[in-house]
């Protein structure tokens, strides 16, 4: 498959000619050359944004909302072949796949309601002499970089507050995963967007990603990605005062009180955990159970560990977990694994890789539970972005909370308890943007999605979402 970037409404290859390939990491073999852009493509598709940028922010908001449901529409009616390249790309199995190229389309509909939604104020001022407006514009261009893991749902949360402000965009999907990616965007222009409204270009975050932080027409950036790569786009992006949204790493805790629903708990707690092969920014990181459970939940833990299914999610889509994305992830989960056994932690499952010949790569490896980890273990601070979960006890509420709140990061936490009080100490004592009680759904699309601590600044999802594409203008107008 040969892939082109989208730029002024034309599918093209890059203005160098060069090109870099993307391998399907369950059998190691090429599935697609995709152009490798340099800076003169970026000014392009700067320059194509730009221009689109006055007329796409004066069409009715029905105009914008229509042409997003159309979009929408036709990533749904793409739904199988683009979850097929996905799978292929980044190795999630085949219904996960399709989970988040459906939950994609969804985004662009809810953002497209939201488009007809988008109002001002008018403020008391104390004089009858004059009328203070404040009213709400798109802010301009913006560049949208996303993370391998999802390449296609987090493009959606920024690509359709985005459209939905009016704002034009230039889309940078992941170099590790681009393919699918690029055809969800095809979806999208397919449905009739003047040119230059939507730019796709795929590259290296190093020189493409730097190049859209950089452009001087480039007024906003949305990005997902490692915390290295955020501080590096904020500074680059301080040089112009662009507007940036971070969403980062996280660590979650998930905490598990003895009056919680134990069953309900530890399934979810071990859904979680490996889901995606642990490649998620809000996976379950750290388990802390109270400390008379302790010992049972730890048994149960392994017992459903034990039965979760690996292997290549397209030639077997109900596989609960396939490769990873790369042997680099396999190779820091084994260093964590191996840092946690040399302080004292017992591996009570995994820790190497599956056997049998069906495994054709050695991306591959088996879930792995960690009990008696303590805060000096990598794998309690820092994100593994693996298949690896620690367990350790907890006294109380209090000791909950401190441990907790123990990382740098606040992204998404979990907590099981049957106490009302107990949930409402937890809600308010714990420091993330997103506090699950009795539940494991990191995100919800009608709700803020925000990172606090280093795991972000501003936010995704939700009406909220607009606001981060928007700049507010008084107006004060006197007869
Ligand atoms: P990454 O930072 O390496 O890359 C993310 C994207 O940014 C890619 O498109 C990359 O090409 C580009 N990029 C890299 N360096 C850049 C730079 N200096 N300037 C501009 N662009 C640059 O991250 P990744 O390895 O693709 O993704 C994994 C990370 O993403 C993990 O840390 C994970 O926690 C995080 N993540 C966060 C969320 C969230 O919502 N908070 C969601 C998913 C993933």
């Amino acid at each position: 498959m040969n892939c082109k970037i989208l730029i002024n409404g034309k599918w093209q290859q890059s203005s160098g000619g060069e090109t870099f390939e993307v391998v399907n990491p369950a059998n190691d073999t090429v599935i697609a050359n995709v152009p490798s852009c340099n800076e003169q493509d970026v000014d392009l598709a700067a320059k194509a944004a730009y221009d689109a940028f006055p007329e796409w922010a004066q069409t009715e908001p029905k105009e914008r909302a229509s042409l997003m449901h159309a979009a929408a529409a036709n990533i749904a009616a793409q739904l199988e072949p683009i979850s097929i390249l996905l799978t292929k790309e980044m190795g999630k199995p085949l219904g996960d796949a399709r989970k988040e190229v459906k939950d994609a389309a969804t985004t662009l509909d809810f953002f497209a309601q939201e488009a007809l939604r988008i109002g001002g104020e008018i403020v008391p001022i104390g004089t009858s002499q004059a009328t203070s407006l404040v009213v709400k514009e798109p802010v301009g261009v913006c560049g949208a970089i996303g993370p391998w893991n999802y390449p296609i749902s987090l493009l959606a949360w920024k690509i359709g507050p985005a459209l939905a402000a009016g704002c034009t965009v230039i889309c940078k999907p992941p170099s590790d995963t681009p393919v699918a990616a690029l055809e969800f965007l095809r979806c999208i222009e397919d449905a009739g967007f003047p040119p230059g409204v939507v730019n796709a270009l795929t590259g290296s975050g190093a020189r493409v990603g730097r190049a859209i932080v950089e452009h001087p027409l480039v007024r906003k950036v949305a990005f997902t990605g490692s915390g290295d790569a955020g501080k590096d786009i904020m500074a680059r992006a301080s040089k112009n005062l662009k507007r940036v949204s971070l969403e980062l790493g996280g660590h979650s805790p998930l905490i598990v009180f003895a009056d919680a629903d134990f069953d309900r708990a530890v399934t979810d707690a071990v859904k979680r955990s490996f889901r995606n092969m642990g490649q998620i920014c809000n996976a379950v990181n750290r388990i802390y159970v109270e400390k008379n459970i302790y010992e049972g939940f730890l048994e149960r833990f392994v017992e459903i560990t034990k039965t979760l299914t690996i292997g290549d999610g397209l030639e077997n889509p109900d596989v609960d977990l396939g490769p990873m994305l790369n042997y680099q992830g396999i190779e820091k989960t084994i260093e964590h694994i191996e840092d946690a056994y040399s302080k004292g932690a017992r591996i009570l499952y995994g820790g190497h890789p599956p056997e049998g010949s069906q495994f054709k790569s050695k991306n591959y490896f088996t879930p792995t539970v960690l009990a008696d980890t303590t805060s000096e273990m990598k794998v309690m601070t820092e994100e593994t972005f693996g298949p690896v979960v620690g367990i350790a006890p907890f006294t109380d509420v209090e000791d909950a909370i401190r441990l907790a709140n123990s990382t740098e990061f606040g992204l998404v936490s979990y907590a099981y308890t049957g106490s009302l009080s107990t949930s409402r100490a937890l809600a308010c004592g714990i420091k993330s943007g997103t506090v699950c009680i009795n539940n494991v759904v990191g995100s919800t699309l009608e709700a803020p999605y925000s990172g606090w601590k280093s795991s972000g600044l501003g936010l995704e999802l939700s009406r909220h979402a607009i606001d981060e594409y928007m700049q507010v203008k008084h107006i004060r107008i006197e007869v």
